[in-house]
This record gives C-alpha cells, sequence and structure tokens, in this order.
C-alpha cells in the first residue's frame, strides 16, 4: 500500500492543508485537500472517496473535483462512502443546487459525476478490492475512523475523535495507524469539548491498543502549536510515532 499525505492539518495555513490521505491513488481517506495538490491526472485517479465525518476541513474536497471532472466532460464517477449522516449532510449542506450543484444528477441523473455510497458501521465492505470497516470514534458530530485492508496491509485512520473505544478492537495487524491529536496538552479541556486529542490523550488512546503497528502517523495538529505538539509527542517515547507532515509518501 502506498499511502500519500495530501493534507494533514487541524487548520488552513500555507504548506499546512486540511485531512486527506490517498491510498494508492485511487482511494482517498477525507476529502479536505484535493486539487490544491494533486495534478489533473492524479485527480482523475481517484475512484473512491471515504469521509470520516461532515466537518468542512473534511469534505471541501469535493465539490470542486466534482466540478472539476464536469468541466472536462469526462465520463467519470467517483464513489463518495460515508455513513447514513455523513451523506444526508453533503447532500443537504453542501452539493444541494444552493451551495454548489448536485453533482449525483450532473451531467445527467443516468450517469452523474458523483455516486453515493452508504456504509453501515462496524460492517466490513468491498470498495475498489479494498476491505473497508467504518467504526464509530467519538466527535462533536456523527464520524467514523476507517480500517482499509488489502492484501495482508492496513491502515486504521481515526479521523477527528477524543477518547474513544471500539475502534481500538480493530487495531491488530495492521501497517499504520493514522491518529489524531490537534491540541496541545495545555488545551485539555477544548481538546475533550470539541472531541480531540492532545498528545497526552492520545498515550492513553494508544495504551487501549495490544500491539502497536510499525507506524504511528499523527495527523490534525493546529499549525500554531505544531512545534510543541511535536515535542509532547517525542516526550511520550513511542517507539516509530511520527507527527505527519503535508507531502509525505509511505510505503506500507
Ligand atoms: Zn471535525
Ligand atoms: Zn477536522
Amino acid at each position: 500500500m502506498k499511502l500519500r499525505v495530501l493534507g494533514c492539518a487541524g487548520a488552513e495555513f500555507p504548506h499546512f492543508h486540511p485531512p486527506g490521505f490517498l491510498i494508492d491513488e485511487t482511494v482517498l481517506l477525507d476529502a479536505g485537500t484535493i486539487g490544491a495538490v494533486l495534478s489533473e491526472d492524479e485527480q482523475w485517479a481517484i475512484r473512491h472517496i471515504l469521509i470520516t465525518h461532515a466537518h468542512l476541513d473534511h469534505i471541501r474536497g469535493i465539490p470542486v473535483l466534482a466540478d472539476n471532472i464536469l468541466i472536462k466532460n469526462l465520463n467519470h464517477h467517483v464513489n463518495i462512502a460515508g455513513t447514513r449522516e455523513v451523506l444526508a449532510a453533503l447532500k443537504t449542506h453542501l452539493l444541494n443546487d444552493v451551495i454548489w450543484p448536485d453533482f449525483a444528477r450532473l451531467p445527467t441523473p443516468e450517469a452523474p459525476v458523483i455516486g453515493y455510497l452508504e456504509l453501515e458501521t462496524d460492517k466490513t465492505t468491498d470498495i475498489g478490492g479494498y476491505a473497508v470497516t467504518a467504526c464509530r470514534v467519538h466527535h462533536s458530530v456523527p464520524a467514523v475512523g476507517y480500517i482499509v485492508r488489502r492484501a495482508g496491509k492496513g491502515i486504521l485512520y481515526s479521523g477527528d475523535t477524543g477518547p474513544t473505544e471500539d475502534i481500538w478492537q480493530h487495531a491488530a495487524d495492521l501497517s499504520a495507524l493514522i491518529v489524531e491529536a490537534s491540541f496541545p496538552n495545555a488545551m485539555e479541556e477544548t481538546a475533550r469539548l470539541t472531541g480531540h486529542l492532545t498528545p497526552r490523550l492520545l498515550g492513553m488512546e494508544l495504551g487501549k491498543v495490544a500491539k502497536l503497528p510499525p507506524r504511528v502517523l499523527v495527523t490534525h495538529p493546529k499549525p500554531q502549536y505544531y512545534d510543541t505538539i511535536r515535542t509532547e509527542l517525542v516526550a511520550l517515547g513511542i517507539p516509530r510515532l511520527e507527527l505527519l507532515r503535508d507531502g509525505n509518501v509511505y510505503e506500507l
């Protein structure tokens, strides 16, 4: 599995883009960043987008990608996969013919640019040859993390979450965890209120995992506190734990 970090920040600044993780060029975990970093050909290669939750920093690449496809008049279809709540939010509040066109009906309702695939939590679905499982996490809106497996390799992506439980049961035999730490330790109260983690809270979460995989990749830091969060992560003393940067590529 090849993992390319399109964006991994908990806000937006130059060189810090919202979350988007591209697996093997074709499957995208969250859509916070697409057009800002991918060439036209790279955008066309995306076939499936797995959305963790409907917050803007995780969906904002979808309207742009859909428009790019339509403008090129390509006979091309992208699946947007997510839970019922997330897909409902996209249809009602984003691709609703008010904020942006309803690309699930364009260019024609019969052959639209976008299709929606509703996922049930804790069920494994084949998506483009990957075994995908959505698992509930604890955020300020309905949210899941994803476990994506193929050919003996696997990634667990937490999405945005505060302290949580169920998803760690899926953490065995993986190649990598992508887990969040949004705020520095001094802002733990804010993190808990908003459904996020600090390095200290992340350390407690990782203590729930029986055996950590070869890579623990930390995402979603607020760029304003990037250096503090990195220092606090190092202090956890967890081997092979790494704070991500946009543009990183991993062969898992
Ligand atoms: Zn969020
Ligand atoms: Zn977020």
